[in-house]
């Protein structure tokens, strides 16, 4: 396996920026056969944090790119764990678990990649960011990069497909478009 991020992106805006060292860091995962989702944390045009799936390693169902990004920001917030002036990139819709976490600590602003139709909180299996949150708002944007986000996991499943020998569907990772 290529170590080196197989992709070659040019982005065109700070999201794409951000979001391309989100996807380095859905990478590094892969890399570790852990399911590639990354994610990185910015405030004030600096990343904070970064994140890939740790699940496997770490023998933790919950240890997810998001959380580990929330968990290592708020240690890092000037607001005591307060997240409002901080945007969170993630290359994979966010699950409930993370979706919760995001509103526990008022992140400011999500930008997310590829929907996630099976566990995606924001739309794809459930909204919980639908209903107006009695206490805070997250901003939200959304298919950043989708189309390679979906295809870094499409391709870790289909190599895990062919390893296991299985032929289970894995086509539950989707560009937005
Ligand atoms: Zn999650």
């Amino acid at each position: 396996m290529n170590k080196i991020f197989p992709y070659s992106l040019s982005p065109q805006n700070e999201d794409e920026r951000y979001m391309l060292e989100a996807l380095k860091e859905a990478w590094k995962a892969f890399l570790k056969d852990e399911v590639p989702v990354g994610a990185v944390l910015v405030h004030a045009g600096r990343i904070i944090a970064r994140g890939h799936n740790q699940v496997e390693m770490l023998k933790d169902a919950t240890a997810h790119a998001e959380m580990l990004c929330l968990t290592a920001g708020s240690a890092e917030s000037s607001e005591g764990w307060r997240l409002n002036e901080m945007t969170l990139y993630c290359t994979i819709e966010p699950c409930t678990m993370c979706a919760g976490a995001m509103f526990l600590s008022r992140l400011g602003r999500l930008v997310w990649g590829a929907k996630d139709l099976r566990h995606g909180a924001n739309g794809s299996w459930i909204d919980l960011f639908d209903k107006k949150h009695p206490m805070h708002t997250v901003k939200i944007t959304n298919g950043v990069y989708a189309e390679i986000a979906a295809e870094v996991m499409k391709t870790f499943f289909v190599q895990k497909r062919i390893e296991k020998g299985t032929t289970r569907d894995e086509s539950g990772y989707q560009g937005i478009n």
